[in-house]
Order: structure tokens, then sequence, then C-alpha cells
């Protein structure tokens, strides 16, 4: 079966976490802030908090932002059930804004409507978490915009967006954002097993951010309420959890992101080889947009065919050995939500969007033959 997705590890990668295995340090050693630094440096921001998932990262940045009971986070219907769940991790309300036909990322018409809405109800949104989908970044700037008209925070989930840009700039540099979340989940662009960061601008997050990440505890005299007692002393001045990376972790990002700018190079090679080929195919793809460079985590296509299901497709192209995915089914029909209150029809681009999206396999080593043969496939089922 040729998967959807597969990291790539060399024997450097392997060398990296064997050298810290025998080192003094297996978790908080230097390899974390080592992972850190390269981080920011690479995307362009000051400030890196690595954690042991995207998830932990979601959660400790909507805490950062204050999100709390009584708030309302919205994000789209388009995306791994994770973007939401933090908003409840805190006591917080989730909401969904429908997603473009064209870019499959928050429609920004109706973020507009939804907001001017929620003006009138006095229920606006704390924070909005706008999803780059499948590598491609949001329109940035027009949330970015609405963010002042409305007075909300604002996190990327960029964890399909690892290496993609946005107005020439790398997409994780916070320019239009409170706080970038990238994740290195072994499908996604770079992996280190699990883990994912927060990158931020500001100093008063990455602090806030950094004491959630270990337990609220701080060694450093400035953020205590007391003088220190001794050398040893820390103080809990709030409530965090153990959402920390390990060093193993670390050693393999910090390889992996030599070999980022590698990954993302290839995939774009892919994904132009891909669209070329799938062109005359009854399906549609991905708009691109001119402020974008897709990272191309994934290829979505939508089966535009009167006669194919994408359910018999995804049967058939599995039995053909094409080990296709979907992305995804709306957040809010999943069962946890439906009993939330949410109801089928809420986002009916959304909707319309996952009764037709089937994702090919993606992935650096993919090889030229490989694509031909799915294209091939994807073509005599729908000819
Ligand atoms: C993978 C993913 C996450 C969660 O990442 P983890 O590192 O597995 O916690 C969150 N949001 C999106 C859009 C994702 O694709």
């Amino acid at each position: 079966m040729i998967p959807y997705g597969r990291q790539h590890i060399n024997q450097a990668d392997i060398d990296a976490v064997v050298n810290v295995l025998t080192s003094d340090w297996l978790t908080q050693g230097p390899m974390v802030p080592r992972f850190e630094e390269a981080l920011a440096a690479y995307s362009q921001v000051p400030y890196a908090v690595a954690v042991n998932s995207a998830t932990s990262a979601l959660h400790i940045a909507c805490l950062a932002l204050g999100v709390g009971v009584g708030d309302s986070v919205w994000t789209v219907p388009n995306t791994f059930v994770a973007s939401a769940n933090c908003a409840l991790y805190c006591g917080a309300q989730v909401d969904f804004v429908d997603i473009d036909a064209g870019t499959f990322n928050m429609s920004v018409d109706a973020l507009t409507i939804k907001l001017q809405a929620a003006a009138v109800a006095g229920n606006l949104p704390k924070v909005v978490i706008p999803v780059h989908f499948a590598g491609q970044s949001c329109a940035m700037r027009e949330i970015h915009a609405l963010s002042k008209q409305y007075g909300f925070r604002i996190i990327e989930d960029a964890s399909h967006a690892v290496g993609a840009s946005y107005l020439e700039a790398p997409v994780g540099n916070c320019r239009f954002s409170d706080i970038t979340i990238f994740s290195f989940h072994p499908v996604k662009i770079i992996t280190t097993g699990e883990g994912g960061v927060a990158l931020t601008k500001s100093q008063d997050l990455y602090e806030r951010m950094q004491l959630l990440r270990s337990h609220g505890i701080t060694r450093d005299a400035r953020l205590m309420e007391n003088k220190p007692d001794g050398a040893w002393y820390y103080e809990q001045v709030d409530l965090g959890f153990n959402y920390r990376m390990t060093d193993m972790q670390a050693a393999l990002g910090v390889s992996q992101l030599q070999r980022l700018d590698e990954f993302i190079g290839k995939r774009r090679e892919l994904a132009a080889s891909y669209r070329q080929l799938l062109a005359p195919l009854a399906l549609r793809m991905q708009q691109p947009i001119a402020d974008a460079n897709s990272s191309w985590h994934l290829m979505v296509v939508q089966l535009e065919s009167a006669t194919v299901e994408r359910g018999a497709a995804f049967d058939f192209l599995r039995q053909q050995g094409i080990g296709v995915n979907v992305h995804y089914m709306p957040v809010y029909l999943q069962p946890y939500y439906r009993r939330l209150g949410f109801e089928p029809g809420y986002c009916p681009v959304a909707e319309e969007y996952y009764r037709k999206a089937i994702s090919l396999p993606m992935y650096p080593q993919l090889t030229t033959e490989q694509m031909a043969y799915i294209v091939k496939t994807l073509g005599e089922l729908l000819a």
C-alpha cells in the first residue's frame, strides 16, 4: 500500500537521537532550547515554546490569551478535532465559521457575517483559530484586519503549514496573529515523533506559555511572588501541566529542521506534477491564493463525477493499493459535538466539501512511478 503520508528518517536523525540517549539529559536538557532557537530563527519570530504535541500547544496558547469560562472561541469545521477541543479544555464555548469552497480555508466572508451578527448579539469571540488547511495559509491579512475591528485575538493553527510562506515571509512569524502553532506528528512536514510548538512575538505570552508547559513552576526570580529561599528554590505561580518535550524529540526536530527546505521543495514539485496530471480529470483541487506559498502537507481532490461517489472511490483506490484518506469530517458532526447541540447543515460548504474530498498520497519519497500509477488508477475510475 502506498501510504497517504510518511515520515522521512535518515542516519543523521538516528544519530542525533542516539547521542541524546548516551548523554546526561533525556528531558529538559540542552536540545529543547536548541530546537526552539532553530524554529524561531527559521520562522523569523522571537519566541518558541516546544511542547509534547500541537494539541498541548493549542491548549496553553488559549490559556495564555486568557480563554476561560464564558468566553467563545471560533475555528473552522474542516480541521482535526484538536483545533476546537482546546477551547473546551479551558471551559470556553466553541463555534464554527464555514470554509471557502475554493481554498477549503476559513471564509473571510462567512467570518465577517458571523462577526456582524455576534456584535449585535453581544457574543463576540475572544479568540479565532484559522487553520492553514493542507499547508496553504488562510487570508491572514484580512482576518487580522477583522480582529482589530472586533477586538479578538488570533491563534494560527499551522499544523499543516510548517515551511509554508505568506506574503513572502514564513508562516509562524506571527505578523497577523498572537500565536502560531506547528505540529511534529509523523504525518506532518517534519517530525519529533509526537511534538508541537507555540511561536509568538510577545514576551509576555512566551513567559506565560513557558510556565503553563511545566506545572506553572518558575525558577526565574523576576516571575516569583516571594524572595527565593536559596539556589534550590522554585515557585508554582500558576496551574500548569506537564507538556514538556523530551531532549530525544528535540534532537530529532533539530536534525529534521535541517532538511525542511528540501522536504518543502520536494512537496512543491510533487504538487505541481499532480496538478498537471490531474487537470484533465473530473475533479477539483484546492485553489491557490496569490499571497500564499503552500507547504503541501496534503494533496486533496474533490470528486466532481456524477456517477462515482467518494465512498466507492475511496474503497476502490484502497483495493488498488493506494492509501487514500479523508480530511476532514466537519468537527461539529462528531458525536461529542452533536451532544453539545450542533446539527447537520450548520456549515453547508464544509459539509459539501467533506462529501467529495479525498486525500491522495503526498510525502517527499513518493516516486514519479507511484504518482503515475495513482493518476492512472483515478483516471480509469472516473472515465
Ligand atoms: C495534527 C493536527 C493537530 C494536532 O497535532 P498533534 O501534534 O497530533 O497534537 C492540530 N490541528 C491540526 C490542523 C492538525 O492537523
